[in-house]
């Protein structure tokens, strides 16, 4: 177990940890020195031969005494990403030994909760049976954004084919919008920007506060630059606004903070630091 929020025991589900691309690449607008920059800040985050941003491409299952909801499914097995040969047809048992690790079988989850539609966040939401997309956790119901869904159902691409559309012909989507409350303990906080409908998620249980920020940051370094833009932001400018009133929100609540990318542990609080905020891991 990763942290006990209240009665909410919260699990890492890891799938990929390794080099993703070039910090220079992934930070546009945030000058050449961004790699010296996040090395400062977040030590050993840099692939020492590639210089590349070493990322987590992990999920976060939350265990109330209620329901099991596991926050963002990864990559997946079988998809199709013909320009990324490492998300690419993977066969890979990684993400489902940690959900097995964490006590459960796929039919024990309740609620699949997509914090965005992007590929490295929704590829378990579906496993490939007999030539077919199925829902992979059957008896779960799965709330994705209705913004993300619009965009994605336009652009009927593989990931809309593979991992999203299987799951809403099944008949287990609710398209939700921010503010979106699920039972006692979890409310879906909009941080548009990454992606039109992107969410954050509180968690309150017995007293304490949790956020998990999906990719509103994917990095650390981004609480003292919550002005870089990201390479695959929808709208880089309203994801810097969305970044920052989180990061207030965090820092003014010194709840415990969760990043999907952030590097491992991927805990930690957040303070505020002259016109920017500060991270501080989780010992
Ligand atoms: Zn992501």
């Amino acid at each position: 177990m990763l942290c006990k929020i209240g009665d909410v025991e919260v699990w890492r589900l890891l799938e990929i940890h390794g080099p993703f691309l070039r910090p220079e690449e992934l930070f546009p607008t945030a000058g050449p020195e961004v790699g010296a920059r996040i090395e400062e800040l977040v030590p050993n985050s840099l692939c020492p031969t590639s210089g590349k941003l070493i990322l987590p491409i992990q999920g976060f299952l939350l265990k109330s005494p209620s329901h099991n909801i596991l926050v963002d499914s990864c990559v997946g097995n079988h998809k199709t990403h013909p320009d990324d040969p490492e998300w690419h047809g993977r066969s890979d048992t990684r993400f489902l030994s940690a959900l097995a690790a964490a006590g459960l079988t796929t039919a024990d989850v309740d609620y699949v909760l997509c914090t965005h539609l992007h590929a490295d966040h929704i590829g378990w939401n579906t496993r490939l049976q007999d030539g077919r997309w199925v829902p992979t956790f059957a008896n779960a119901q799965y709330l994705m954004p209705r913004a993300d869904e619009e965009l994605q159902r336009g652009r009927d691409s593989d990931t809309y084919k593979e991992s999203i559309l299987p799951v809403i012909e099944a008949g287990q989507t609710e398209l939700v919008l921010e503010g979106h409350r699920l039972g006692d303990c979890i409310t879906l906080i909009p941080t548009p920007g990454h992606t039109p409908g992107h969410v954050s998620v509180r968690i309150e249980s017995g007293g304490k506060t949790a956020l998990i920020t999906g990719d509103a940051l994917h990095t650390t370094a981004q609480c003292q630059h919550p002005e870089w833009h990201f390479k695959y932001d929808h709208d880089a400018e309203s994801a810097v606004t969305s970044r920052i009133s989180l990061l207030e929100q965090a820092a003014e609540s010194g709840c415990l903070v969760l990043g999907h990318h952030f590097a491992l542990p991927s805990l930690g609080r957040v303070s505020a630091a002259g016109n920017a905020f500060k991270w501080e891991d989780l010992d």
